[in-house]
This record gives C-alpha cells, structure tokens and sequence, in this order.
C-alpha cells in the first residue's frame, strides 16, 4: 500500500522519488509506504489552498458550520474505522485510538459555534456620529504539523477552527502513521468541504522546511517534541509567520501522604502506561511526599502486574490488550535504554519491562517499568523518555515537590492527589505548569479552553484549540465609521478627537 498527498480533493502520488516505510508495530512488519513530498509538491498544496480561499472566506458562517456539523457526523460515523488504522500504524489499542477520536470530535462541536465565537465588539456613537467597532478575519493558508502520537486527535486540535474562521489548511502528519490524515481528508470531502480548502501533504524535515519558508502560509501550527517545536518556532517566526509550537513534555503526580492511596495509584498507572506512555500529558514522575512512599509503590506495582500487554489488534479483531507496543524498534531500544542508565546512576529498578513475556513477540514491545529512588541529575528524569516508564521522586515535604517541578524546563501538565482542598488551592495557584490536574492525573483542557504548556512546552503566545485558537487562526480589524449628515462637514486640520 501507498499513502499518497491530498491535493485540492483528491489523493496525490508523489513524483519525488522518496518514501518511508510505515511499520505495523505490533508485528514488526512494514505493512504500507508514504510518499515524501519534494518542495514543488509543497507548492502545490499551498497554490491549491491558496486558489480555494477567496471562496472559502466569503462563504458565509453558517454554511461553514454546517459541513462542520456534517463531518462531525460522519467522524462518529466512521470513528471504530480510524481508530482501527490508527491503532494498526500507532500500536495503541483501538479503545485507546477510539478516545483520541472523541477527544478530535470535541473540537469540531466547538468550531460549530463559529457564527457565535467570531462575535466581535461593537461601540455606538464612540464620537459624535461615529461608531467603532471590531471584526476578526482569517489569515489565509496555514498549515499543521503533527506528531505520531495522536494521528487524528492532534490534526483536529487544529484544523477545525482554522477552517470555521475562514482559512484554507495544508496538513503535514507524522510519516510514522499517516493515513488518519488521509481518512480526515476524504470525510471532509463527504461533507461538502470544496477542494482546496484542506489539504495533506506527506513527508519528512524537507516538506516542513517548504512550509516554514514559502511566502503564501501565514501561519504554523506544530505540536511534536520541543528540540523541533523550538527550531520551528524559530525559523517560522524568523519568515514573518504567526507560530504556535507545542513541545514535550515531563509531567511529576505529586501525592501528598493523606490522599486516597488506591485512587493514587490507579491514577499513576493510568496515566503513565497508557498508549504505552506515549502521551505528551502522561505521568511521568511520581512525587511521592514522605511517608507515602513504599505503600504508594506497593499499588502501583500491584497494578502494574495487571496490565495486559499484546497487539491492539489481530486479525482485524480486538483483542482486549490494555496496552500496546512502542512506535518503532527504535524507539522501544531508546526507551529500555534508561533502565540500564537508571541502574548505573544509582536508582532501583523496582520493575523492568524488558522481562515482560510479550519482549518475545516479534513488534516493538516493552512491558511497564517502574524505576523507584530517582533524582534530578539523572537522565532517566532529565529526558522526556516517552515510553512506558515511571518514575518515583521521595520527597520529605509538599515545598520540596514544588521546588523539583519548578526547576524543570517542561511544564506541560501536573497532577496534585490530596484530600486537603487548602494544599491543593495553594498548588493551583503557585504552580508553574500550563495545564493542572486536582485528583486528575491527565487534565487535557475539553474543547471550550485551549490546550497548552508552559516554558520549554510551548514556544509562541497562543495555546492550541478553544477560544485561543479561534484567536490564533484570526487577527482583529478596527473599523471607526462615520456615515455623516453632509450638512454638517466641514474641514478640520486637526487631530480627530471623541468629545
Ligand atoms: P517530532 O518532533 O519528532 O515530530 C513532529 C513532527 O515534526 C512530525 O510531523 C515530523 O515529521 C516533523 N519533524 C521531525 N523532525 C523534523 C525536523 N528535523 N525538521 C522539521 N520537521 C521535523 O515528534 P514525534 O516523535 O512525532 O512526537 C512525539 C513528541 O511530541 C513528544 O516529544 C511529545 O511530548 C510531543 N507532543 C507534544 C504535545 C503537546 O501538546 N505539547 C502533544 C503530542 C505530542
């Protein structure tokens, strides 16, 4: 199989003569190629949503909306049909890709709203016969760029409040599963999106670099690992474009000893092994405040034990795994390799997913780790690992918990488990990270807020989807407005004032 772009309606091959290979992760094997755009290829998805927008910016709001409304009909209508190719090229298990799929059709019910979200202000009589008042109007071409981890849900954090605000969209997945976009693509299609005004555009570093430096796209929007988001944010910024660059992430759970230990570790098991881990809001550290610390490991353990590990899915069936493989062999290695650096910088290895029985099966599998007695020189907490692996801080005070999350450079998500409504006020409140979970270890904001970090998870000034997303994908226009009784003009050189 190839996976082509999707230009102006309609699949594209590539002539560029460059492909990757997509691996089925659970089974090790390459089971589709991917076409690498070259930058004439680039072109002409922008040239395409540059052609389609005139068009698409005069079509009125609520005819925008309502192929809005009708391709998230068709979403729910096909979701069990992308999630099962997401959970194919992902690994993640298809209840796993069937969530991201709802998480995705959130933001197109928000982008619905566009006749109500693009309200703007309105003040009579600012002077004398003179009223001013506000439009927001949309920037043109942009384009997306999105990372493995969420093949659907992160292109729809993006792209359906760019289109209901008037832009025309060029996407550029991840070439790691890139037929979600595609899937995207055609349902959009279905729901009368004319041509043009989304558009896919597979490949590698080459076609981002297209992106980033041709004159016709005004904005970018990325979300991937901060190394990138960072040069992104850069080089975008550099050419004129508006940027929003989501980067990486190391999430700590800080649990105070009076919090509901089962509910804890529940939580901490969830968030840190789900989708295998690979989650930019998944728990990643532990922060156990002291005593807690050996009865909090204990559960987790326990539950850890639980997890059953294997293919998403086997022969096109389900097959009630809770976790999946790593994204690729590659990938699986880099993150098994923190076990041994752990051991040598002196943590305990308390469980080591290399022993796991499903390592034996031929895709990229790694069983849960749990690494205990971790601190902040070593690399296993430096680096964001994204694989299966927790691990757990021991702390002798809530202040000593705050001080580790603020000197991180991440600061994307956190999550305070305590019954002391005090504490956890006092933590909302001074904590330096852009998203905060209280008794909830993954707070994901729902699509009525934006989605964002801060420091060194987030490059830019708008956070993604939501509100700040309708105002990412517009920029304001001031009219002042005077329609005057001709009888009372008079020349007057000078400068106009309101009273
Ligand atoms: P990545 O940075 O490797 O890739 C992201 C995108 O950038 C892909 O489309 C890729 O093709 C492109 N890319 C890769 N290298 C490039 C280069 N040198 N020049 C230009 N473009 C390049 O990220 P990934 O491995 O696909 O995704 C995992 C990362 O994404 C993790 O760090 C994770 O935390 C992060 N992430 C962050 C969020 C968030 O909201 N902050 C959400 C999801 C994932």
């Amino acid at each position: 199989m190839n996976i082509h772009h999707w230009i102006a309606g309609k699949a594209a091959p590539s002539a560029s003569g460059r492909t990757g290979i997509v691996w089925n992760p659970a089974t090790g094997e390459r089971q589709a190629s991917v076409d690498f755009a070259d930058p004439g290829e680039v072109d002409a998805a922008v040239a395409a949503a540059k052609a389609a927008w005139p068009e698409w910016r005069a079509t009125p709001l609520s005819r925008r909306a309502e192929i809005l409304f009708r391709f998230r009909e068709l979403l729910v209508a096909n979701r069990l049909r992308i999630a099962q190719r997401i959970s194919l090229e992902h690994g993640k298990t298809v209840a796993d890709a069937l969530g991201e799929v709802a998480r995705g059709i959130e933001n197109v019910e928000f982008a619905c709203g566009i006749p109500n979200l693009l309200k703007g202000g309105f003040s009579e009589q600012a002077s004398r016969g003179v009223d001013v008042y506000q439009i927001r109007q949309p920037l043109g071409v942009v384009a997306g760029i999105t990372p493995f981890n969420f093949p659907a849900m992160v292109p729809l954090w993006m792209f359906p409040n760019a289109l209901a605000c008037g832009n025309t969209f060029v996407l550029k997945p991840s070439e790691k599963d890139p037929s979600a976009g595609m899937l995207l693509a055609e349902l959009l299609r279905e729901a009368g999106l004319p041509d043009g005004v989304f558009n896919v555009i597979q490949g590698d570093k080459v076609a981002v670099g297209r992106l980033l430096e041709h004159p016709d796209v005004k904005a970018i929007s990325f979300v991937g690992s901060t190394p990138i988001a960072r040069s992104i944010y850069e080089a975008g910024t550099k050419n004129g474009k508006r940027v929003q660059a989501l980067g990486g992430a190391k999430n700590h759970m800080l649990v105070l000893p009076d919090a509901d230990l089962g509910m804890a570790a529940d939580a901490a098991v969830s968030a840190a092994f789900g989708s295998a881990g690979e989650r930019c809001m998944a728990i990643s550290v532990v922060v156990a405040v002291e005593p807690v610390a050996d009865a909090l490991i204990a559960a987790i353990a326990e539950r850890m034990e639980k997890i059953k590990i294997g293919p998403g899915l086997e022969d096109g069936i389900e097959t009630g795994n809770d976790m999946g493989p790593l994204i690729t062999r590659e990938h699986r290695d880099h993150v098994a390799s923190y076990l041994d650096s752990a051991a040598q910088e002196g943590a305990t290895i308390a469980l080591d997913g290399r022993r796991h029985p499903a390592t034996s099966r031929s895709g990229f599998f790694l069983g849960t780790c749990l690494i205990d007695n971790v601190r902040q020189d070593m690399g296993c907490y430096r680096d964001e690992i994204f694989g299966p692996v927790l691990a757990v801080m021991r702390v002798a005070t809530y202040q000593e918990a705050v001080a580790v999350i603020h000197a991180n450079p991440f600061a994307n998500g956190t999550a305070i488990f305590t019954r002391d409504g005090g504490v956890a006020r006092q933590f909302q409140f001074e904590i330096e990270v852009g998203m905060v979970g209280i008794n909830v270890p993954i707070p994901v904001p729902v699509s009525y807020y934006s989605f964002g970090g801060w420091k060194a998870s987030l490059f830019g000034d708008l956070h993604m989807y939501g509100p700040e997303g309708v105002q990412f994908y517009t920029r304001g226009k001031v009219v002042t407005s005077r329609w005057p009784d001709p009888a009372t003009s008079s020349v007057n050189l000078g400068f106009p004032q309101v009273r």
